[in-house]
């Protein structure tokens, strides 16, 4: 398998949709929607812009696991090489999304597809800022926020840096077939969305019914509050027959570990129970947040409230230029159990401990916040240079 699964292009300058498949080697189905997508952009299928899949860990899918050495979805912030096969298949992504960020006209997309070992509905998984959920928002199945926080090192939580807006769509069980087509139909209704595609088009409206119909009954978005993470050493069985979004009530008995039993922390939705042998968290619990709150935190997050916190007291702005200080914030303990959950998750913080027992409150970027380098000024590989000067090919497909 080629890492660039397909790079097709509209007559017209516009947006990039970048779709990856197989971040883990055992999650097929996304590689093969973005094949099934590309297959039917091809010829003139593209109005406008660019439409790219690229194929995640390439060792791992030729063998179908998971990862070889370690998961690649967590090493994403961390720099420089290692004798691991992630960190080499890491570093030629971040080679080849910065060779289409230098040759692309309009603004990035990247949706990262994967599955999942148990059962459950499609749904999406971001980043809280405002352009991850106006990207969200066109895919209608439930919104998962804060798992984006709870798991460092991923893919989409290295791109609000970059000025990307991103979200991690999970398809659905990883041999189920439907997988491949609720895939591929979250990457149509973001390129009708971009308007790469003609919105009223078929190819956009089938996709919203059918996922409309496969998530009916479930809450729209959810807040992660617990994460069981796993020792590597520990024994994990999952309760059978959990599905993802299935609803738990405190104390419910969940799963065995070491002998004893694993019992719910919080009511509320358990996500992702792990039914596989390798993965580090053994299931998440979310509880659904309203749409009063999602309304309320977008308001507050255009005026630019977050300009005012620095007056609160017990609240330090880190230095941090082209923000004007609001971008980070170093906080008393008391101060973040006050303001916390009310306040600064509403203007899309996050919180991390630090040693001396206070915390790095610190917010994404948004895109337009984000200054991106000309494309002179861009890490160009040696390959580059023998790279053709001629534009490329309107469709190139090489899966
Ligand atoms: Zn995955």
């Amino acid at each position: 398998m080629n890492r660039v699964l397909c790079d097709v292009r509209g007559p017209l300058p516009g947006p990039t949709l970048v779709g990856l498949g197989g971040m883990h080697g055992n999650e097929p189905a996304g590689v093969r929607a973005l094949e099934a997508v590309a297959a039917e952009l091809s010829g003139d299928g593209l109005l406008r812009g660019r439409f790219v899949g690229l194929a995640g860990n390439l060792p791992a899918l030729a063998t179908g696991v998971r990862f070889v050495d370690r998961d690649l979805n967590r090493i994403w912030d961390v720099e420089g090489a290692d004798d691991t096969a992630e960190a080499t298949q890491r570093d030629e992504l971040r080679r080849e999304l910065a060779r289409i960020r230098a040759d692309s006209d309009g603004p990035i997309h990247l949706v990262d597809i994967h599955t999942t070992s148990g059962d459950g509905p499609p749904f999406t998984v971001l980043g809280d800022t405002l352009a991850n959920r106006a990207m969200a928002l066109v895919i209608p199945v439930p919104m998962v926020l804060g798992l984006a926080d709870a798991l460092p090192g991923t893919l989409i939580d290295s791109q609000d840096a970059a000025g990307i807006a991103s979200l991690a769509f999970e398809a659905g069980q990883h041999d189920d077939p439907i997988s491949v087509e609720h895939g591929a139909d979250a990457l149509w209704l973001l390129l009708g969305w971009l308007a790469m595609i003609p919105r009223r088009d078929l190819r956009v409206r089938t996709p919203r019914r059918r996922l409309t119909r496969a998530t009916r009954g479930f809450p729209s978005a959810v807040r992660l509050v617990h994460r069981h993470a796993l020792e590597s050493t520990s024994e994990f069985r999952m309760r059978t027959g959990l599905r993802s979004f299935a609803a738990i009530k405190r104390g419910e008995v969940l799963a065995e570990e070491d002998g004893g039993v694993v019992r719910a922390p919080a009511s509320g939705h358990i996500l992702l129970p792990l039914y596989q042998s390798s993965g580090d968290d053994g299931f998440f619990v979310g509880r659904p947040i309203g749409q009063s709150w999602l309304r309320v935190s977008e308001a507050l997050r255009r005026r630019r409230v977050e300009r005012w916190l620095r007056f609160l007291p017990g609240i330090l702005p880190e230095a941090d230029p082209g923000s004007g200080g609001a971008a980070a914030f170093r906080v008393h303990p008391f101060i973040r159990r006050v303001f916390f959950p009310s306040l600064f998750r509403l203007l899309g913080y996050r919180a991390t401990p630090l040693p001396d027992g206070r915390y790095l409150l610190v917010r994404r970027s948004e895109p337009d916040e984000v200054e991106v380098p000309p494309p002179d000024s861009q890490p160009r590989s040696s390959e580059d240079v023998n790279a053709p000067t001629s534009p490329p090919p309107k469709v190139t497909r090489d899966a």
